[in-house]
């Protein structure tokens, strides 16, 4: 009885979302319109600790190609100054969107639960855990989710020098190619700590700078069912999701996609992964 009441009122909740944003999405609304003059790199606001950098490796001394056109995707995307924040489209569009996976221990699950419900996601997937599974990454691909790139080490790219931004977008754009048999179309800075540089490389790299308007803060294990309300409160037209796969101990996260993609989509909620065309 309890539990059908929490439903009705969840649901309840989720029919009238229209206008409801997190503080975190305002917030970020609001940077989108920022003087690229003045734009400064985004405060870190949410993600786990920076991991140790990864072992050195010499792939870069030889060239992967000869004489070819530049291995950037088609369309390079402009240089922006700001993150999207939120995707366009038609009536109730949401985006789920996995960090700094992929792993063994968790992305599965979330893969199962995305295919029991035919949804697609975004995996922004972190070089060197994508080095030790690359067959996740081949996993997602086949079943229509989006892999963008969120650098090799997942450090703090602002306290980075040029060279060392982009040698860790690129790893994960040859990584994900190798594995996807595409290179990504989409980056995301760890800690949404964007700068000039990984806007110039990232668009350089035809990758689109997608942020998020709802962070579910899943990493901080606040207990499924904060994870789950906070979806819920922040479901909204055009509201990209933030969630983690890898990190630390992701079950909440898990369990907490099997309860809110269910009520997202019984409120009406078309759950897909953003075009490039409509950015
Ligand atoms: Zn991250």
């Amino acid at each position: 009885m309890k539990n059908d009441q929490l439903l009705t009122r969840r649901r309840a909740m989720l029919a009238g979302a229209g206008a409801a944003v997190g503080a975190a999405a305002t917030a970020g609304v609001l940077a989108v319109g920022a003087d690229p003059e003045r734009t400064r790199p985004a405060a870190p606001v949410a993600g786990p600790p920076a991991r140790r950098a990864h072992r050195p490796s010499a792939y870069r001394l030889q060239p992967l190609t000869g004489y070819g056109p530049p291995r950037t995707a088609p369309g390079r995307p402009r240089v922006r100054s700001a993150p999207l924040l939120r995707v366009s489209g038609r009536g109730r569009t949401m985006v789920l969107t996995f960090d700094d996976g992929p792993d063994p221990d968790y992305t599965p699950e979330i893969l199962d639960t995305l295919a029991e419900y035919a949804v697609r996601a975004m995996f922004f997937v972190v070089g060197e855990m994508a080095e030790d599974s690359p067959d996740l990454l081949a996993r997602m691909v086949d079943e229509g989710h989006v892999v963008g790139n969120h650098t090799w080490s997942h450090p703090l790219l602002t306290r980075l020098r040029r060279a060392r931004i982009r040698t860790e977008m690129e790893r994960t754009c040859d990584i994900v190619e190798e594995a996807c048999g595409e290179r990504p179309l989409w980056f995301r800075a760890p800690y949404g700590a964007w700068n000039r540089a990984a806007f110039q490389l990232g668009a350089e790299l035809g990758m689109e700078s997608l942020a998020w308007t709802v962070d579910t803060l899943d990493w901080t294990t606040p207990g499924s069912a904060t994870i789950v309300e906070r979806v819920e409160d922040g479901a909204a037209p055009g509201v990209v999701v933030l969630s983690h796969d890898a990190g630390g101990d992701r079950s909440q996260s898990v369990r907490a996609l099997r309860s809110y993609l269910p009520e997202l989509l019984d409120a009406g909620y078309h759950i897909t992964v953003p075009s490039r065309r409509n950015v």
